[in-house]
């Protein structure tokens, strides 16, 4: 007998995976910073296996920049980046961690403490935003490439412009609705507070801007 594979309805799986396990909509900033110190602990880990490389500590933080104005929430890091194919398989594929296939594939266990298992917790992300978008330029690539999406609908990726590798996580937070306030995720306290509630174990800088009107 012929034995198949499961299908999935992808666009109810990405509902449920951003409304059904989250229970608490604030979780999105500790899903996105570990996503960027795992991307840091990657070329942390690179370094350790080849002489060739040195890691220079003051070149790797996460920085979260608030742009209240315009609603808008970057986290940025200086981690290993995503090439194109890394960009459609990972954030293209529910429950598909690039991070465990990486802790697979790089037995040497000392060093790095990649967080990145299950897969779904990037798209935590549209707890909040209603378009998120992720520019990134992978190491020892020249080409960058933005990945945009507003949910349900998919996804597109084109290339683009970034000068260092690393990644760019832009939300467009959504707007007040009658029983909840979003703006919450547009306050620097409130924020500052999410990050030590959630990212305060993270080994890696995060810096804040977040003084912008
Ligand atoms: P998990 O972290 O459990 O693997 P996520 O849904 O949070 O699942 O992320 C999916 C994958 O996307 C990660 O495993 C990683 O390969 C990739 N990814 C997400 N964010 C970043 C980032 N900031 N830099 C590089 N790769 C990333
Ligand atoms: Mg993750």
């Amino acid at each position: 007998m012929e034995k198949k594979q499961f299908k999935a309805e992808s666009k109810r799986l990405l509902d449920i995976v951003v409304n059904s396990i989250y229970t608490n909509r604030e979780i999105f900033l500790r899903e996105l910073i570990s996503n960027a110190s795992d991307a840091i602990d990657k070329i942390y880990y690179k370094t350790l296996v080849d002489d060739s490389l040195v890691f220079e500590k003051d070149n790797y933080y996460i920085k979260v920049v608030l742009d209240k104005k315009n609603r808008v929430l970057k986290i940025i890091d200086t981690g290993i980046g995503m090439t194109k194919e890394e960009l459609d398989e990972n954030l293209g594929t529910i429950a598909k961690s690039g991070s465990l296939q990486f802790k697979k594939e790089n037995t040497l266990k000392d060093g790095y403490d990649i967080i990145g298992q299950f897969g779904v917790g990037f798209y935590s992300a549209f707890l909040v935003a209603d378009k998120v978008a992720v520019i990134t330029k992978a190491f020892g690539s020249d080409k960058a490439y933005k990945w945009e999406s507003q949910g349900v609908d998919g996804y597109t990726i084109e290339e683009c412009e970034k000068d260092s590798v690393g990644t760019e996580i832009i939300l467009n937070i959504k707007d007040n609705t009658e029983d909840e306030n979003f703006d919450d995720y547009l306050d620097e306290y409130r924020l500052r507070y999410i990050i030590k509630k959630y990212s305060d174990f993270i080994r890696y800088p995060i810096k804040m801007d977040m003084n912008r009107k």
